[in-house]
């Protein structure tokens, strides 16, 4: 873990929060590159979840929500977690999170902890000038409070017929007691949340349905299979509201841990809104001509877990003559550079080639352009960054009008007739071997290969 977190700062993924004042304890801020590879799978999701689908809408709500919501959905009373404090050293710690070996003391300095209090997790703020009890408002702790108070809104205007979901990706806050692992646990933190609504009886069926779903789409990410796994929740670990749930657990550097949770909530949330607003979040079963009120299943993820499971999964390190090579194996789709240009030299008239070269790329793909240091280091900060095909320009191209596509998994190179690039790429990066050549084009010779 530490040798990625060194390597994503280093690189530009990701920053500690306000680095220059010493940072924010459990915030991070996405560099150039983190923020490109974070977009891709929030587009990823919002693709398999909503564009792809019939029965699927989505919502942007905000963060900031009349506070009555969350006393309907029990997080005022209810959405806390225990905390101890050390009666030597003052720390505070998570009682149900405290590592085994320290045996109930405090992991710090074997003192003895006070009695479990327990701690809301929801930051509070204010709203207007006045900073009374009357003004306080929470920080959502998730998103999916917003699709249940909008259910009869997208209902009235969506004119979706059961079974249907709901989607959104948002931020969300939670003051966590315990954090760390790096992106694992922070304070905030992006959800992107499904609420599915379906006719009571059917949310056995519709739970695995969504369990298998969501399994396949973190492989299709490029998640290798034997690093997730799914564990159900016990008896006495289920909230009171809930019928199911089961946990996708991803193998991090720390441990099996939770990417993504996904429940069966029954109707719990409708009903609790419809007692605290007074408002009808119920639907006409044009089956039965009755009013029902939907059974919900709800695949919850956290982007940046998945971020962190895409980060581990693809790091690599590989003996490379006398070196290490560092890598990032990400799928093309969320791949945040998809092709770096490297012109062989700066010099003026091979510089004005690669810049026509990366000005006819860049409308089709995520593209960089980079003509500094050695075209050895050039590669190695590209592998780094993940990018899976560089294509470089050399004195040659200038009079072949051909380029070098070089694959960042295999160092394998082959050479191609420039207007025929932006379709090769294209299809190298949909799967196609590096080998399979486009007219006109060759397999690069062994002794210039690798760079
Ligand atoms: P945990 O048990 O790890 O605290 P949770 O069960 O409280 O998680 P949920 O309330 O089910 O989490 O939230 C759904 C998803 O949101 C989680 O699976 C996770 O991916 C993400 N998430 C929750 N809390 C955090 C956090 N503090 N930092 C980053 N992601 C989070």
């Amino acid at each position: 873990m530490e040798k990625l977190v060194s390597l994503c700062q280093r690189r530009g993924f990701i920053f500690p929060s306000s680095d220059i004042y010493g940072g924010l304890s459990a915030c991070w801020d996405y560099g150039p590159v983190g923020v490109e590879l974070k977009r891709n799978v929030k587009e990823a999701w919002w693709r398999a979840s909503v564009q792809d689908r019939d029965d699927m809408v989505g919502l942007d709500t905000a963060i900031l929500m009349n506070p009555r919501v969350w006393e309907a959905s029990g997080h005022v009373t209810a959405f806390s977690d225990p905390l101890v404090e050390c009666k030597g050293c003052h720390q505070r710690f998570r009682a149900d999170d405290l590592p085994p070996e320290a045996e109930g003391r405090c992991p710090s300095c074997g003192g003895e902890f006070t009695e479990p209090q327990q701690f809301n997790l929801m930051f509070k703020t204010f709203m207007g000038p006045v900073e009374d009890a009357a003004s306080v408002v929470y920080l959502r702790p998730e998103t999916a409070q917003g699709i249940f108070v909008n259910f009869a809104n997208v209902l009235n205007t969506s004119r979706k017929r059961l079974p249907f979901g709901i989607a959104q990706v948002g931020k969300s806050f939670r003051n966590e007691i315990t954090t760390g692992n790096f992106i694992f646990r922070s304070r905030e933190f992006e959800q992107m949340e499904i609420e599915y609504f379906v006719r009571p009886g059917s949310d056995d069926e519709w739970f695995a349905y969504w369990v298998k779903e969501r399994l396949g789409w973190y492989a299709g990410l490029g998640i290798r299979p034997e690093n997730l796994r799914l564990r159900q929740h016990t008896e006495d670990e289920l909230a009171h509201y809930s019928r199911c749930c089961s946990d996708i657990e991803y193998n991090f550097p720390m441990g099996w841990a939770e990417l993504e949770g996904i429940a069966n909530r029954a109707d719990y949330d409708l009903k609790q809104h419809m007692e605290y607003s007074g408002k009808g979040l119920t639907y006409l079963d044009e089956e039965t001509n009755k009013h029902i009120i939907p059974y919900v299943i709800e695949p919850s993820a956290g982007v940046d877990r998945t971020v962190l499971a895409i980060l581990c999964d693809a790091y690599d390190e590989e003996p490379d003559k006398d070196e290490i090579r560092v890598l990032f194996h990400f799928h093309p789709d969320i791949a945040p550079v998809k092709v770096a240009v490297l012109p062989l030299s700066r010099k003026e008239n091979l510089a004005a080639f690669a810049r026509d070269v990366y000005a006819s790329l860049r409308p089709c793909f995520a593209t960089q352009y980079d003509d500094t240091q050695s075209i050895g280091r050039r590669y190695r900060r590209q592998d780094e960054l993940g990018t899976p095909y560089c294509v470089t320009v050399d004195f040659q191209s200038l009079e072949d009008n051909m380029a070098t596509i070089r694959e960042r998994d295999t160092m394998n190179q082959i050479r191609v007739p420039v207007p025929a690039l932006a379709a090769t790429l294209q299809n190298k990066l949909a799967g196609e071997d590096i080998f399979v050549l486009p007219e006109g084009g060759v397999i690069w010779k062994e002794e210039t290969k690798g760079g």
